[in-house]
């Protein structure tokens, strides 16, 4: 399986950055590699010194496509979950500044914590889902999937002009505002709909 990842998908969050506003979806690839599970705790790396959080809503792609119409795009996922796409902002300043892939500071091992998934039925509304991340239990992140730039149909229909979705895909949709570092001792805890869906340590 692979791990798709927006980029940029809320304003104040490409705005905290210093990015512009994209215009269509900025996306990259964490693979199977970087998968962390079940609340595992995460090990600081010593390749970095500015690991950063980025709570995001993670989709399940339950079918294979490509060129996925919009329209058809609510076909191809079954299940919602919480993750964290950690970066090493470090290493990403540096990739941007070179105008280098970002694979080092996005994609290393166990990069990507998630929840276990639920199923879409249980959501009213995709488009309006409130989740947030708290460190050491202050609340860091608060989103709402209404503010994304490109919600989940518009990613699935243009990632899929480019790149085969298949049964297991994760697709990663993008962190709100808020985002900052870690240390290592600090915990992570992500709620959608007011329900903890998963915690990550940091060691
Ligand atoms: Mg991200």
């Amino acid at each position: 399986m692979k791990i798709i990842c927006i980029g940029r998908n809320y304003i104040e969050h490409a705005r905290e950055l210093r990015n512009d506003i994209p215009k269509e979806p900025v996306f990259f690839i964490k693979p199977d590699t970087a998968l962390l599970i079940r609340n595992r705790p995460f090990y600081y790396p010593d390749f970095t010194n500015d690991l950063h959080y980025e709570c995001e809503i993670v989709y399940r792609i339950c079918k294979a496509g490509k060129h996925i119409g919009p329209k058809f795009a609510r076909s191809y996922y079954d299940a919602i979950a919480l993750g964290i796409d950690f970066t090493a902002r470090d290493l990403q300043q540096l990739a941007k500044e070179k105008g280098l892939p970002w694979e080092k500071a996005k994609a290393f091992d166990f990069s990507a914590p998630v929840s276990s998934f639920i199923d879409i039925a249980e959501f009213p509304d995709l488009n309006n889902l409130v989740f947030s991340l708290s460190l050491n239990d202050e609340v860091v992140q608060e989103g709402n999937s209404k503010d994304m730039i490109f919600n989940i149909d518009t990613i699935i229909s243009y990632v899929s002009q480019f790149i085969t979705l298949r049964t297991g895909d994760y697709i990663f949709t993008g962190t709100p505002a808020g985002v900052g570092p870690v240390k290592i001792g600090d915990r992570l805890e992500a709620f959608l709909e007011g329900e903890k869906m998963m915690w990550c340590e940091i060691k």
